[in-house]
């Protein structure tokens, strides 16, 4: 650290003639003596506070005793902070001692972003610091007692989930009539007019590993800002046996939406590998994790009342209980389903070469969508029960991702990985860009690994480490440009100063050190 230059957190510059000393505020946070100065200025404090007649700011540069600012400042004069020869001592400020700069709501607005994240790591628990971190991306939320229709729904959903058209517009129309139904229901209660009662969108979603399922419900649920619990079907068993019993999705989504049964009783409910639910072939035994737990769930999926522990995972005497009914709860089950594609395509084959609309015996077999065209029928060959499928009315597949569709999910997206990286590159001021052949070689080094695009991130992991630790050592890089030669580890990026415009190739060992 002693040997590294430092920046001053707000203006940027270096320390040197210019700034003067920069002050540290915090452990690898500094700030320059004129920066600091115009905090001051700003809050309008320096002169109002100012009951022992020291103003100048400059004077804090920390010759005595030291305290970094870390906490509140409250907490500075109580608690005895690691000593640090630079840091700078509040409590040298007259009258600032009570004052916590986190708590100022214009504090940011004045031109210093981000000064309040420093301040109070106190603040950072809880509920807000949960939202701050999971609202990186900014999500509009839709009104789900006033809900748009399917095609702003999907609007929204475009700005986040690349492609998968089908299965965008199937979800969207699910979710639009699966809130009209709980308004229905809720007005029905009051007045029981036509007695027509609008059955359940429980949706079931298969595509193959890191094509998006988790993702997408989960997009959906913060767009709706309801609760949602994210449960392995492989961990579920039949009550009474090892395993978490099925009723305990339901305690999951009573903790998501903070123990509050009515927030709980509209969210959603995600429950991923359901395929492994399958019957098992050739089995006299109880099967207590697959079929059983099928059965178990067709209450909870139609809508019943169910006892759940309140704050706790489990049932026991010292928990308190509550009931959530789940005939409002969205469920949705997603799973690669292998094997899938053998029963529909022998279906498929069985009745193209049968009577006049004989057809060739392999049409199906370069189908890379065959998915697409599964219905209820394979689903029960695979294994599935037929009351399980039929409580899961929507039935959707989702396309398997391409070489192309891996590029736009590197760039497209609100939150995409690329932009996350330059991002975190502007922090250093440097501009990071990539070719748009760098692109394809990751798209197909991911399409190689068949991990869907959960292999995106961490090949470009791979290749990033290495610049995001040199960069911050040399001051003169202006741009990284990363090509194709660099991610196949045949050549390194190519970097531009920030004095000049020649480029100099580095090898990838050469960015090693
Ligand atoms: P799975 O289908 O196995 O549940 P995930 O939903 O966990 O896959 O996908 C893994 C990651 O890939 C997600 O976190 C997301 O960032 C990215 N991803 C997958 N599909 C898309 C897509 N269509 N658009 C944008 N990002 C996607």
């Amino acid at each position: 650290m002693s040997d590294q230059k430092k920046f001053c957190y707000m203006c940027h510059r270096p320390e040197g003639e210019e700034t003067g000393k920069l002050i540290q505020i915090a452990p690898e946070l500094f700030v320059c003596p004129g920066c600091m100065q115009k905090t001051f200025d700003a809050m309008g404090l320096f002169a109002g506070a100012n009951k022992s007649g020291t103003t100048n700011s400059t004077k804090t540069s920390g010759e005595t005793k030291e305290k970094p600012l870390e906490g509140s400042v409250e907490g500075a004069e109580t608690e005895e902070a690691p000593k640090n020869n630079n840091a700078f001592d509040f409590s040298k400020i007259p009258g600032l001692q009570f004052i916590n700069l986190s708590d100022l709501p214009n504090f940011a607005s004045m031109g210093f972003p981000g000064f309040g994240q420093v301040n109070n790591p106190k603040k950072k628990k809880g509920k807000k610091a949960k939202e701050a971190k999971e609202g990186e991306e900014s999500f509009p939320v839709i009104d789900i007692t006033n809900i748009p229709p399917p095609h702003e729904i999907k609007a929204l959903l475009d700005e986040h989930v690349v492609g998968q058209e089908h299965a965008k517009k199937v979800m969207s129309v699910a979710v639009y009539n699966h809130y009209k139904r709980v308004i229905d229901r809720e007005n029905m209660l009051e007045s029981n007019e036509d007695g027509v009662e609008i059955e359940k969108s429980n949706m079931l979603m298969i595509g193959p590993t890191g094509s998006g399922k988790t993702y997408m419900v989960k997009t959906i649920a913060r767009l709706l800002d309801v609760p949602l619990a994210i449960t392995d079907a492989t961990s579920l068993t039949e009550a009474g046996y090892i395993g978490d019993d099925i009723e305990s999705v339901v305690s999951k989504l009573l903790a998501a939406a903070d123990n509050d049964v009515e927030k709980a009783e509209r969210g959603i409910i995600f429950i991923d590998e359901i395929d492994k639910l399958a019957k098992k072939r050739n089995t006299n035994q109880r099967d207590v994790s697959g079929e059983s737990v099928q059965q178990g769930m067709l209450k909870l999926l139609e809508g019943a009342e169910v006892e759940v522990p309140v704050g706790a995972s489990s049932k026991n005497a010292m928990v308190p209980m509550t009931i959530v009914d789940t005939s409002n709860i969205l469920f949705i089950c997603g799973g690669a389903f292998p094997d899938l594609e053998d029963v529909i395509k022998e279906r498929l084959n069985k009745s193209s070469s049968m009577g006049f609309v004989a057809d060739l015996k392999d049409k199906y077999d370069k189908d890379d969508n065959i998915l697409g065209k599964v219905i209820p029928e394979d689903l029960r060959k695979f294994g599935m029960i037929p009351e399980f499928i039929g409580r899961l009315p929507v039935i959707f597949a989702l396309e398997k991702l391409t070489e192309d569709m891996f590029v736009r999910i590197l760039t497209e997206p609100k939150n995409a990985i690329v932009k996350q990286y330059k991002k975190l590159l502007m922090f250093d001021e440097v501009d990071l860009q990539f070719e748009e052949d760098a692109l394809l070689a990751i798209a197909k080094a991911a399409r190689e690994r068949e991990l869907g695009a959960r292999a995106l991130r961490s090949i470009i992991e791979e290749f990033m480490l290495d610049i995001m630790y040199e960069i911050p050592k040399d001051d003169n890089i202006g741009t990284v440009i990363i090509t194709k030669d660099y991610v196949e580890k045949k050549g390194g990026p190519r970097i531009i100063p920030r004095d000049g415009t020649v480029a100099i190739p580095q090898k990838r060992s050469e960015m090693r050190s």
